[in-house]
Parts: structure tokens; sequence; C-alpha cells
């Protein structure tokens, strides 16, 4: 997660990694083996270690990105209620997800005829190949086209009405990935969505984040144009407070208003999402319900 969220201190001491979240007084740490790749690349320093329980550990501009253990629940809950929620959702494109992980998810319908994955560092890919490789294993399924550069430049410049999914899987809004939070790039979104689309964005912390940066998503989301706005709930352990979100809405269609229950049944193994889990997601606590 991000210095100006959270402002982080990371930390490599004694074999512990801890990345602390100063705003919110909390911390979270992982015990590491071994040392498995330190850069600095063009956007961002890139860090990987090895744990003693959580697996093989992604750290971006020293924000935990995601562990070999518990990533299936993120990448699981960024695509299976999305794409269950569309009756044919044939064109689709991730905005980041270097990592590849909610990739080979969306890889798992079959009603998915071409997704493009815009990430904007080659390097975070390239290294999940080969210290992630069971996240990166339908890379080479036809239907996939990577894109390395900047998401809010390719969907400026994308054609009107021609996508039946985005999912934002983004980083925290600073650095390359503030703009995927802003006004103008859901417009851009909004734009390229045929009508009846989806969108769906990571959006950060139900408890640290309600009435900041869920709050402000919900409001431009609104006015770009987008409806039926759901935020989904689950726990993500390794992310500051271990409870997560990801945003979802339509870009109107009189038919979807208002519905979001699944349209086909789940043909392929999950670990985390099913049909119990597509509805119990959307529940909302008090705090979030204003
Ligand atoms: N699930 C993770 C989280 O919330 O902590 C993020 C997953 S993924 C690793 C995020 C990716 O977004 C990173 O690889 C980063 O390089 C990419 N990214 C950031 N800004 C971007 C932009 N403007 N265009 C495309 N990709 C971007």
């Amino acid at each position: 997660m991000n210095k100006d969220l959270h402002p982080v201190t990371p930390l490599l001491t004694e074999n512990w990694y801890t990345e602390k979240f100063t705003t919110e007084g909390s911390s979270f740490g992982l015990q590491v083996t071994q040392t498995l790749h330190q850069e600095q690349s063009d956007f961002q320093r890139i860090e990987l270690y090895e744990t003693s329980h959580f697996g093989n550990l992604l750290v971006l501009d020293g924000c935990i990105m995601l562990t070999e253990k518990d990533n299936f629940i993120y990448h699981e809950m960024m695509s299976h209620p999305a794409l269950f929620s569309h009756p044919s959702p044939d064109q689709v494109a991730i905005i980041g997800g270097g990592d590849c992980g909610t990739l080979k998810e969306v890889l798992k319908h079959k009603e998915v005829e071409k997704v493009v994955q815009v990430e904007i560092d080659r390097r975070v890919t390239e290294l999940c190949q080969q210290y992630f490789p069971q996240l990166c294993e339908s890379n080479s399924d036809p239907r996939v086209e990577f894109y390395f550069g900047d998401g809010i430049n390719w969907i400026k410049n994308h054609s009107r009405a021609t996508l039946d999914l985005l999912i934002i899987d983004s980083t925290d809004p600073v650095g390359p990935a503030a703009g995927l939070f802003s006004r103008a790039f859901y417009s851009a979104c909004f734009a390229a969505l045929k009508p009846g689309g989806l969108m769906v964005l990571q959006s950060e912390s139900p408890l640290y984040h309600s009435q900041t940066i869920i709050r402000e998503m919900k409001t431009n989301l609104l006015d770009s144009g987008f409806e039926n706005i759901t935020t989904r709930l689950f726990p993500q352990p390794v992310y500051p407070s271990g409870w997560w979100s990801c945003t979802a809405c339509y870009k109107n269609d009189p038919e979807q208003m208002n519905d979001h229950r699944m349209k086909r049944d789940k043909r392929f193994a999950t670990g985390y999402y099913n049909a119990e889990i597509h509805s119990a997601s959307q529940a909302l606590p008090e705090f979030m319900r204003e």
C-alpha cells in the first residue's frame, strides 16, 4: 500500500518484512527466508521475497502486493462476480494486474473471446512469470493480448463502446496509478464500454477508506455516468486492516438494472468465490450503508 495513504515504513529486520501503516497505527509482517530479487524499474521499486508460511511475496514501492498463500481471494473477487453478472462478457480489458492473477481467473470463463491486459511496468509481469509461475500459467492463451503502457492513455485512445468488462486492478492512488482513480479516467472508461458494460475497480480497505477513497470513487463514478454501483467486501490478510473491497458499476442497460445475480453456473474450480459468496459479499455493514 502507499506512502501517502498510510505512511509506510517497510522494514526487513531479523528476517521479518514489516509494512507499517503509521496513520492507522498498525502493521503487518511476514517472516522472510530468502531475498529473491530487488530492482528499481522505470516506474517503481520491485522486491521479491520467499517467506516461511505465505510462499513468495511481491512488494512494489514498499507496499505488499501479493503472496502465494492468499492472492486467490483478491483475484477471484476482482473477476468472477463481475463476469458472472454480465450475460455475455466477450471483450474484456484489465488495467494494471501485471502479476497476471486476475487474468488467469478471467480466462476460466469460456464466454470471454478476448482480453487485453494493459500494464505500465513490463518488469512486474516478467518477474511474476519467474517467481509466481502458477499465476501466469494461462498467459499463452490465444485470447490474451499484452500491452505494456499507461492505462490512462490506452483507455483515452480506445474505440468507443467496444468493451463488455473493464477491470481496474491497480496499485493505490499515488504515483502512476493516481490517475486511475480520477473522474477523467472513469469518463474515458465509460466511453469505451458498450451499453450494459461493467467496470470493476479495486477499492481499498472498508475499515480505513470508506469515508475517503471509496466515497470519492462512488461520487466520481456517478458523475461519469455509471450507475448501479456495488461494493463487495472480502478478507485479504496481507493488505492494511486485512479487509478489502472491489467496486463494480454499470454503463446503463435497462435489462441489467439492479441485477447482480449470477447469470450462469460456475463450471470451474475456485478457492474462495462461489454462488453464496457472490450474494453475501454485497452485504454492507451499517457503517458503510449511508
Ligand atoms: N492488487 C494489488 C493491490 O491492490 O495492492 C495490485 C495488483 S497489480 C500488481 C497493480 C499493477 O498496476 C502494478 O503492476 C502497477 O505497475 C500497475 N499500474 C499502476 N499504474 C498503472 C497505470 N497508470 N497503467 C497501467 N498499469 C498501472
